[in-house]
């Protein structure tokens, strides 16, 4: 039988992976499991939210991976990892044997943080971290929400899925209030007191939407205690503060997906440890894990770093098994956000692996400079949307 490796996950890290493992090996016999047939990308959903784009626009499919690289596609869950007999269990009852095995299954949320909240109030006060029936949701409530009224969004503390998203978000759903309901407010609730790319968010906030964002740091309120789902209201300060919603966006604090943790690859931080020279897990050699699932270092859990893991990952089991050594990759980030339709900024890094762990390269990447005039700033929005398409291409196309 031809050599076999299975890939967790069709997302960002997932399917990066599978095609890049037959584009540098098509003799391996590559399969990846994803219990969904479409994928909607989380990146571009805040636009969504603001109305500039719709669902369907951030939907991919598995047919290019299948019919153009030659990826086998399971659509099923993996219930159980048995690393002792390189054996993957499905739900629908099949089970797979590997020599080399990815996993990218993204993240968890922890409900059980905040008194008050819970897997069933998430229904009602959605998070929307993962784009799909939840992104809806709130974007529904955001329409049904009167002129006036305030959306308060809880942002958890480092590390978690796209640190600018958060800002990202708020920018957006300033925009959709600036032209339909211009008297509302929002306010951010933040479990941190700095945030990415913090100085060029509330420049563009100012510029685009006046006072309508207010960010509340942790030491002035915003470290949130406690929840009260049914009238929509968030406590802090031991009580003495409190903030009343009319829309409720509550972002848990996040944990390497399920089947990661129970097959024991995550520690007591609830993210898995990997080799950061090529994301061979800790615990296991013959497990890599790559996406926001996996402790990279300096490199933020974001879809592009995903996306350069899965290269780094498929060269690397593609070289172990040609029992080559692994080559010191440089891997690389970018995250675009919008702070409105015609206002992009961004920021970027090179990384290398240094002393056992993904750094910085000093010197390299940056963010968009702070002076910047309207045309840079239109410029760098029509950047996010040629990221958007390439950045997809190259993993689902
Ligand atoms: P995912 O893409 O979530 O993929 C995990 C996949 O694994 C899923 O498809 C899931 O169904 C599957 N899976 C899970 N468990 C199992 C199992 N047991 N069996 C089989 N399959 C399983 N990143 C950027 O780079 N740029 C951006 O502009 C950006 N914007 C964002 C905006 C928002 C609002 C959010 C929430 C995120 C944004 N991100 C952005 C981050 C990006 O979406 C994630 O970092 C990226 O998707 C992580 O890739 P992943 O492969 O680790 O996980």
């Amino acid at each position: 039988a031809k050599a076999q490796v299975v890939v967790i996950g069709g997302g960002s890290g997932g399917a990066t992976a599978a095609k890049y493992l037959k584009r540098f090996e098509p003799s391996l016999r590559v399969v990846l499991i994803e219990p969904n047939a479409r994928y909607f990308t989380c990146y571009g959903s805040n636009w969504y939210l603001g109305g500039l784009t719709r669902m369907e626009d951030l939907e991919q499919t598995y047919g290019a991976l299948r019919d153009r690289h030659g990826v086998e596609i399971i659509h099923d869950t993996v219930t159980a990892i048995d690393r002792d007999t390189r054996t993957v269990h499905l739900a629908g009852g099949e089970q797979l044997n590997y020599q080399k095995l990815v996993v990218s299954p993204g993240i968890d949320f922890r409900y059980d943080t905040l008194e008050g909240y819970s897997q069933a109030v998430a229904e009602e006060i959605p998070h929307a971290w993962k784009a799909g029936p939840q992104t809806v949701t709130l974007r529904r409530q955001l329409e049904a929400m009167p002129d006036g009224g305030v959306f308060a969004m809880v942002v958890p503390g480092n590390p978690f899925r796209c640190p600018p998203g958060p800002y990202e978000r708020a920018g957006m759903v300033a925009h959709y209030f600036k032209h339909h309901k211009p008297r509302s407010k929002i306010i951010i609730l933040d479990n941190k007191e700095a945030f990415s790319k913090q100085g060029l968010f509330m420049d563009g906030w100012k510029q685009l939407y006046g006072d309508m964002i207010e960010w509340v740091p942790s030491s002035q309120g915003g470290q949130v205690e406690r929840m009260d789902p049914a009238t929509r209201t968030v406590y802090s300060d031991g009580g003495l503060t409190r903030f009343r919603a009319d829309v409720l966006n509550f972002i848990p604090p996040q944990m390497a997906g399920s089947i990661a943790r129970e097959a024991g690859l995550a520690d007591a931080t609830g993210w898995c440890p990997v080799n950061q020279l090529n994301f061979q897990s800790a615990m296991d050699p013959d497990i890599f894990v790559i996406g926001d699932a996996c402790i990279a270092g300096q490199m933020p859990k974001s879809g592009h770093s995903a996306n350069t893991q899965g290269k780094t990952a498929a060269a690397a089991i593609v070289r172990a098994m040609a029992d080559q050594d692994m080559l010191a990759l440089s891997t690389v980030n970018t995250c675009y956000s919008l702070v409105g339709p015609d206002y992009g900024i961004s920021i970027a890094a090179v990384y290398r692996y240094t002393n056992g762990e993904i750094t910085g390269v000093p010197g390299s990447g940056g963010v968009s400079p702070a002076d910047a005039g309207p045309n840079f700033r239109r410029q760098e929005a029509r950047y996010t949307q040629g990221w958007y398409d390439s950045i997809t291409a190259d993993i689902w196309g």
